[in-house]
């Protein structure tokens, strides 16, 4: 069989590499916009000037030199043919296959304020090619305007303030978001402050539950950012970071049913037998390690397995920025009944919300030694109230019993 897949990301590189070790005998075909693969996690490294794009690679095992995958690179898709399960860019047809794997990620958003849309010193951070305009536009900007606290935001304030370091500079960098807190989807405010008084540590200005309104410039360019307060954040670089849409637009008229993503059901395949939807743009998460994990579960699906696609965190990541580690799983702000317990000292704050008996979420700052064990407890809801211990004392040799062949299981 011939297998398409759409997107040389996290999701359609697992998809290829599962897919060739199940089938022997079979071939795929990748076609991608990106000319090159590389983690989109480590663009910020990029920024900075640490990393080459050869270096944020993240394929090290010769997958693209198999003589059964054939890499169309550098094509956009402009429409799928449903039923001949081919692509095309334009009129050229491009690819087709007996199954599809849509992998195509997603795009930043572009907020409608002002000249955000057009300015030429406005930019996203998704692709590598975003990188690389933030990186040359930085040669001449010192003030540099970032849109949204969350993750890539902070990615890119993380690369730029190493790329000032490298460069013996300090950039003015100011952070405008609309929540409360920085990471306020990744974390509670508590665990974010850390990150924020780090950020501030490094002359970065946060204006927390501010909105962008508009902004000032001229010549196609942007030189202040206005604020709902009526305050100006004067810049010559603006980057973009307020979340991301899936890059679906090609599936218009296809007769694939979308949304705000793909539409998949439970073992990740469309309305149409045959084709799948994996990573960002089946919109289940966001973050790399799920995006891989459908990929993986797609192509098995296709190979003949019926796997149902469990992975479903609302929440589950884990941030690093100057060597503060934080992972957060499940729920991190309470419901009503919730019980919430919190402990720290100079480098660590632990936070565990206890549902029903079970924990629904943890947050391990510092020290997350030990989160897989939560991680589990909280997947698979496992109550530890009835074990007569304090909650932060329980571990794992609470719940193992021994096989008769000597191999260690959970005991629920
Ligand atoms: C700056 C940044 C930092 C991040 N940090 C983290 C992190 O620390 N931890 C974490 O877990 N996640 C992080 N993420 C999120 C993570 O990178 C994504 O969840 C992951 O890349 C999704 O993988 P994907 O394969 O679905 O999509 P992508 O990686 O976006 O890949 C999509 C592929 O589809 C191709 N494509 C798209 N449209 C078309 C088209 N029309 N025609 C042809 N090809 C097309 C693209 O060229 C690309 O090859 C970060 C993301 C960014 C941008």
């Amino acid at each position: 069989m011939k297998h398409l897949i759409i997107g040389a990301g996290a999701a359609g590189i697992s998809a290829a590499r599962t897919i060739l070790k199940e089938r022997a005998e079979d071939t795929v075909t990748i076609v991608s916009e990106d000319r090159e693969v590389y983690s989109r996690c480590m663009l910020h490294r990029f920024i900075s000037g640490e990393r080459s794009a050869e270096s944020i690679n993240f394929i090290n095992d010769g997958l693209l030199s198999c003589p059964r995958l054939d890499w169309i690179r550098g094509k956009t898709i402009t429409r799928l043919d449903a039923a001949e399960k081919a692509v095309y860019a334009g009129d050229e047809k491009i690819a087709s296959g007996d199954t599809v794997i849509i992998a195509a990620g997603a795009n930043s958003v572009t907020p409608p304020i002002g000249e955000l849309k057009t300015a030429k010193n406005a930019f996203g951070l998704r692709h590598l090619s975003d990188a690389r305009s933030i990186a040359e536009a930085a040669g001449t900007a010192q003030r540099i305007a970032v849109i949204g606290a969350g993750l890539v935001g902070l990615d890119a304030a993380d690369g730029l303030i190493e790329l000032g370091e490298r460069r013996g500079k300090r950039f003015d960098i100011t952070v405008v978001e609309m929540a409360e807190t920085a990471l306020a989807i990744n974390m509670d405010s508590r665990a974010a402050l850390s990150y924020q008084r780090l950020f501030e540590e490094r002359g970065v200005q946060f204006y927390l539950g501010r909105k962008v309104v508009n902004t000032a410039g001229g010549g196609g360019f942007i030189s202040a950012l206005e604020l709902d307060t009526g305050a100006a954040v004067p810049c010559d670089m603006v980057i973009m970071a307020v979340g991301v849409r899936p890059a679906i637009g090609f599936l218009a008229g296809s007769g694939v049913n979308t949304g705000r993503a793909v539409t998949v059901d439970g073992k990740l395949q469309t309305n149409i037998p045959g084709i799948y939807a994996v990573g960002d743009a089946a919109g289940l998460s966001g973050i790399w390690p799920n995006a891989q994990k459908q990929g993986e579960v797609a192509a098995k699906n296709i190979c003949g397995w019926d796997l149902p696609y469990e992975d479903r965190f609302a929440v589950k990541n884990t941030v690093n920025f100057f060597n503060l580690l934080t992972l957060s799983v499940g729920a991190f702000t309470p419901q009503e009944g919730d019980e919430v317990l919190t402990r720290e000292d100079r480098n660590n704050y632990q936070k565990l919300i206890l549902r029903n008996g079970a924990p629904a979420g943890v947050i391990l700052q510092g020290n997350i030694a030990g989160s897989g064990f939560w991680q589990h407890l909280i997947k698979n809801k496992i109550r530890i109230d009835k074990l007569g211990k304090p909650a932060w004392k329980v571990s794992y040799a609470d719940f193992y019993g021994v096989e008769q062949n000597g191999e260690y299981k959970w005991v629920v």
